[in-house]
């Protein structure tokens, strides 16, 4: 970039972004009317009233008798008498920006602004200006895809899940309708943020961010482990908010149609047994009540954290849609109990253990089981649609491989290809990586590490020898008792393993 680039930049920046006054850090729709001063720096109206003030009744005879004050005033500052204007003019036409010294101040230099990088408030800090006259809704109903087409688009990226992705899709598509008609009359359509309980690794954050993607709004994702009560060591439950904000580019109405995805957010369930105050459980789920249902809060721009140095913006969350998500470990013992206790009563009665066997026990989950688990009324009540993910078997594993748009596979497939060498996998092998992954309990993140292992030779050898045209991981291979089977361009050669691959290379 050249100079004139990075003025061009520079101006859009501007006309982009809102100043910020540079003493009390407001934005200039809070502020209002900004003086622009050199070097970028503006200051409202407010504080530039204060400091006039200030200016104004500060006591001059009485400095002007201090003895030392007059000293240093005759010692020649610069611009006290004609000369030295003169002297600075001098210089200006030389151009010669470096900071001058004034004489008689050998080792005192005063602060040049122009030397802070900018107005020192980084644009991350600033808010996205709103453009004027132009008042049309972020969102149009008729653009709003039917609950269908975003099931069918989610599953070009997520494999099984298909209950949840039905109640994702119904919901998301009522809370957009209901963003984009406003309060038209008195039927006013309630917010449906979403509770999401499945195990670990089986989707659930993949499937909000697939979501926000196709939709093209901002998201966050958030942690609730992190979140405390304001005032306390950890982060407030206002960052989330701040956190969407600067994912929309500090554009406030892009960010007040976004989704918070908060994870773990089993995490803040009551404490048991505790006789502190609770600052990270129950206490977050009270500050968290207003935002889920919709409240004006200020949060801070570019930062976690309400400090002094740090512009403050005004959010409405009425229109966010929340997404709360976590694996609530103990919750399937809490269904369990409810589930025999209400079988192995009266006529009906079955076998006590029924339910101990049953895999997607947490599909029978109701409001009553999350309030014994530790989440309070108030903060269920605000999560309208519950919609609970089944953990992983070996098909969906295999499925997740190969299946999904940018399947782990397909993209070594594709690095292997630009080497023109074809990538294959037999079923058997497919299914030795599943049940390995399901070893590990972590869902399809297993997955990757897997391949990742053994996939290192792979890409090592095989860039190696210009011959081999094809390659086929094998089940002997994933176990470690053989070698994939390579196929040298026009010939066929099973070899047993790696090392007779070496051999070959080096004939
Ligand atoms: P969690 O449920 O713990 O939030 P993630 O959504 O982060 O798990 O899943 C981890 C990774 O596993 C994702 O990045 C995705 O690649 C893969 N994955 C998990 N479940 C599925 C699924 N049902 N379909 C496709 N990929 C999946």
């Amino acid at each position: 970039m050249n100079d004139q680039d990075f003025r061009d930049h520079d101006d859009t920046n501007k006309k982009e972004y809102e100043d910020v006054c540079f003493i009390c850090r407001r934005p200039e729709s809070k502020a209002g009317r900004m003086f622009k001063m050199p070097n970028n720096i503006c200051v409202c109206d407010d504080c530039m009233h204060k400091t006039m003030d200030a200016v104004s009744q500060f006591d001059y005879q009485g400095m002007l008798n201090n003895p030392a004050v007059f000293q240093m005033m005759n010692m020649g500052m610069p611009g006290m008498n004609g000369q030295d204007q003169a002297d600075e003019e001098e210089k200006d036409d030389k151009d010669s920006r470096q900071p001058q010294m004034p004489k008689g101040f050998p080792n005192i230099s005063f602060v040049n602004l122009g030397e802070f990088p900018n107005d020192g408030i980084p644009n991350r800090q600033k808010i996205k200006r709103k453009k004027a006259g132009e008042k049309k809704p972020v969102l149009d109903i008729h653009s709003i895809p039917a609950p269908h087409k975003i099931k069918a688009q989610l599953d070009e990226y997520v494999i099984g899940q298909e209950q949840a992705k039905k109640i994702i899709s119904v919901a998301v598509y009522n809370h957009y309708k209901r963003v984009a008609t406003g309060t038209m009359d008195e039927i006013e359509i309630e917010k449906s943020n979403i509770l999401m309980l499945g195990p670990t690794g089986c989707g659930k954050t993949y499937l909000v961010k697939t979501l926000a993607r196709l939709l093209d709004v901002p998201l966050a994702i958030a942690d609730a482990t992190s979140l405390t009560e304001a005032g306390y060591i950890g982060d407030d439950i206002e960052s989330v908010v701040s956190k969407l904000l600067a994912a929309a580019d500090n554009d406030v109405e892009k960010a007040e149609q976004g989704i918070i995805f908060i994870d773990e957010i089993d995490k803040i369930a009551k404490k048991k047994n505790t006789t502190s105050r609770d600052v990270s459980g129950e206490s977050v789920q009270q500050g968290m009540l207003k935002l889920l249902e919709g409240a004006e809060v200020e949060v801070p721009v570019g930062a976690n954290s309400k400090n002094a140095m740090v512009p403050l913006t005004t959010v409405n969350t009425r229109n966010i849609l929340f997404i709360c998500g976590g694996a609530f470990p103990d919750l399937e013992d809490i269904i369990k109990q409810r589930l025999n206790k209400q079988t192995s009563i009266g006529f009906g009665a079955q076998l006590k253990d029924k339910w101990d066997k049953e895999k997607n026990i947490l599909s029978k989950v109701t409001v009553e089981d999350l309030r014994k688990f530790g989440m309070i009324p108030e903060f269920i009540g605000r999560l309208p649609v519950i919609c609970t993910l089944e953990g992983l078997n070996r098909d969906m594993y295999v499925r997740i491989l190969q299946e999904p748009k940018n399947a782990i596979l397909k993209q070594y497939q594709k690095l292997l290809e630009l080497d023109e060498v074809k990538l294959e996998f037999s079923d058997d092998a497919l299914e030795a990586i599943a049940d390995k992954a399901m070893e590990k309990d972590t869902g399809a993140r297993a997955l990757r590490s897997i391949i990742e292992e053994f996939m290192l030779d792979i890409m090592y050898e095989i860039p190696k020898d210009d011959n081999i045209g094809r390659v086929t991981i094998t089940k002997a291979y994933i176990e470690g008792t053989g070698g994939p089977m390579i196929d040298i361009r026009g010939n066929h050669y099973a070899l047993p393993d790696m090392d007779q691959m070496k051999q070959i290379e080096t004939k």
